[in-house]
């Protein structure tokens, strides 16, 4: 993904837009490594404020990802909006800013950029769905699709001499 700002910075004022929809290669975090499921989707408006390029954007893309629960691979999706500010390096302050992107060029690859970005937003933990029952922590089954009963065997006795009198045993 590269944007070419020579125009809006030449014009020295207004707006432009850019629109992705391009691969990403994967995301390092620590010694995990997240990649993409499919093209990244960047939409992009870009409005020259003088020294510095204010951007503002949403991010779609699906990451492959491993439910912390039931361990399962599935895509996780994500969209977000974001903003940010593009400063050419001849007008970089002295001290670094975390904040902004410096560029060299009137052409820049936003690239890193974007997966800063979706870093920041990645959850603590993945969880396939909000309903999503995990692995039975006796016998290791995913309870979603093979309820294995451990949890039922597991009856406080003095329940099951009730239950058995309520059935008649
Ligand atoms: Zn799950
Ligand atoms: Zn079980």
């Amino acid at each position: 993904m590269k944007i070419n700002v020579a125009q809006l910075r030449r014009l020295g004022g207004g707006t432009e837009k850019y629109h992705f929809n391009e691969g990403l290669s994967p995301l390092q975090l620590g010694e995990d490594e997240f990649a993409f499921q499919s093209p990244v989707d960047v939409e992009l408006g870009v409005i020259n404020a003088g020294k510095s390029l204010l951007v503002k954007g949403r991010i779609s893309c699906e990451i492959g990802a491993a439910c912390s629960k039931c361990l399962k691979d599935f895509p996780y999706k994500m969209s977000f909006e974001f903003e940010d500010k593009f400063i050419p390096v001849e007008f970089a302050p002295e001290e670094e800013d975390d904040g902004a992107f410096i560029f060299e060029r009137d052409e820049c690859s936003i690239d890193e950029r974007i997966q800063e970005h979706i870093l920041l937003h990645l959850p603590m933990r993945f969880v396939c769905s909000d309903l999503c029952l995990g692995l039975c922590p006796k016998c290791g089954a995913d309870l979603n699709f093979n309820p294995c009963g451990c949890a039922d065997v597991d009856v406080d006795p003095r329940l099951e001499i009730l239950s058995k009198w309520n059935k008649g045993v």
